[in-house]
């Protein structure tokens, strides 16, 4: 028997924000000691009173925009309650009804072409604190990110597969850190997804029961968690057992999902509106100011690039993958169009050159950049382009360029890297290598042209590669003709 596979993803991404959600604390706490960024409100002290921030509110709308999404003009944020030992106030201040954006939608590669999984809402919620375990079976609690502003990002159950989970998940986080709403950061937690997954005989109507697999974080484990859940629900269905709505996590070191509880119901969370916090009233010109500060999209670069710049499929969607890589390409592009460079041949540095040297270094494109100033890809092609260098020292060039920051031109002057020219220092050597090779030459004279490859290759080989092959085998061939004449 077939089954119908049925996933939905639950994003949570911290909002990039200089301060909490509730609080004027700092929210980047990743190197700070235990519990020193907290305070009356984060700590849930009774009586200490929040205030939202403005800019989680702004970048969520942002976040909302770039998914396609309707930004509602009255959001309410509520209180979200349980207990856990990470959640000092015993409820989570997020949003039931009236979320902040609603609908929308995002384009990925799905299993059989192009699919758009439709969203749910997107809301703004707190973060929880902490727990550590330790050995002897104590738990410690760290409060410095109870209360860091969230997002949370609920797809419609229009997945199909783990591989389509994955790639939402991954295109997701491309449009986040592209439009500047968070690091992306998934080791840390910044950017965490909670799996919903069901399985129905074919032909059956209803979903079958769904089971959630909570706080994954990376693109491979979604996919892994995915695939063994659906195995496990597939055998329980064959072998008649019944499949019970329930969490899960994933164990990645056996590979396996673990139960964890049965499902709670949204009744079980008594939401109600946070009597502290008013409803929030967004006007059409606000909305107007966050979707004028939408950038253009990874989706719509990589088209342009491709219809602009004549770049493949393929190259416009490695140079559109992060946005700073994109708009150092443009900045390339620009400078180098005024040597007369192609923005094609500066694609072939970046996608090849450029990303081998990031490899190498470890470092991000926007800290390279730093040294490998764009221009200096248009200057290094252009010496190529007027035979001022081989294809083996304009690499060269570029990777010196590249470690030192400083411009090919005064690389390629200061370690000799130019091709010997016509004239001089070339026919000197071309005068030596006919003189040295009087068979080929007499092969040559008898009609043989084939025969110059042999002494262009010996030329090429006396200059260790450092001239222009065509500038010997005119050169040669010029000296060949003279020697005859005067013969
Ligand atoms: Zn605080
Ligand atoms: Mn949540």
């Amino acid at each position: 028997m077939d089954y119908l596979v049925t996933i939905g993803l639950e994003i949570h991404a911290q909002i990039l924000t200089r301060s909490k959600m509730f609080c004027g604390c700092s929210a980047d706490y990743a190197d700070a000691p235990p519990n020193t960024h907290v305070c009356p409100v984060c700590m849930g002290l009774p009586g200490a009173l929040p205030t939202p921030n403005r800019r989680a509110i702004e970048l969520a709308a942002l976040t909302g925009l770039a998914l396609n999404c309707r930004i509602s003009h009255t959001n309410v944020i509520s209180r979200k309650n349980y207990f856990y030992a990470d959640l000092p106030s015993g409820y989570q201040r997020s949003q039931y009804d009236d979320p902040l954006c609603v609908d929308g939608w995002v384009e990925i590669e799905g299993d059989s072409g192009p699919k758009r999984i439709r969203l749910t809402r997107v809301h703004i919620e707190e973060d929880t604190g902490k727990l550590i375990h330790t050995n002897d079976g104590g738990s410690l609690v760290d409060f410095n990110r109870a209360g860091v502003p969230l997002m949370e990002i609920v797809s419609k159950p229009d997945i199909s597969s783990p591989e389509e989970a994955r790639r939402y998940f991954q295109k997701l986080r491309q449009i986040l850190v592209w439009i500047g709403v968070n690091s992306g950061d998934m080791e840390s937690g910044a950017l965490r997804c909670d799996a919903n997954v069901s399985v129905r005989p074919a032909g059956q109507q209803e979903y079958g029961a769904k089971v959630e697999i909570k706080n994954i974080n990376s693109f491979r484990f979604v996919e892994r968690a995915l695939a063994y859940e659906i195995e496990r629900q597939i055998r329980a269905l064959k072998a008649g057992e019944p499949i019970v709505q329930s969490t899960r996590g994933w164990d990645e070191i056996s590979g396996t999902t673990v139960a964890q509880r049965t499902k709670e119901f949204a009744e079980d969370y008594r939401y109600f509106p946070e009597p502290d916090i008013p409803p929030l009233h967004l006007t059409d010109a606000w909305i107007d100011e966050r979707r004028a500060e939408l950038p253009e999209l990874p989706d719509a670069r990589r088209i342009r690039f491709i219809e602009e710049y004549g770049l493949t499929a393929y190259d416009a969607s490695v140079l559109t993958d992060e946005r700073t890589v994109s708009d150092y390409y443009e900045q390339a592009v620009a400078a180098a169009r005024t040597r007369g460079v192609t923005p094609k041949e500066v694609a072939n540095w970046l996608t090849g050159e450029f990303f081998r040297l990031l490899k190498e270094t470890g470092e991000s494109p926007a800290h390279a950049a730093q040294r490998m100033r764009p221009e200096y890809i248009g200057e290094v092609q252009e010496l190529l382009n007027n035979g001022v260098i081989t294809r083996t020292s304009a690499k060269e060039a570029f990777e010196a360029a590249f470690r030192e920051g400083r411009s090919p031109a005064v690389i390629v002057a200061e370690r000799g890297l130019a091709v010997i020219g016509a004239g001089d220092a070339l026919t000197d050597l071309v005068r030596q290598v006919i003189a040295g090779n009087p068979k080929v030459v007499e092969e040559y004279r008898r009609g043989k042209l084939t025969a110059i490859k042999y002494l262009i290759g010996q030329v090429m080989k006396a200059t260790r590669g450092q001239a222009n092959p065509q500038a010997v085998q005119q050169a040669l061939e010029q000296e060949l003709a003279r020697e005859q004449t005067a013969c």
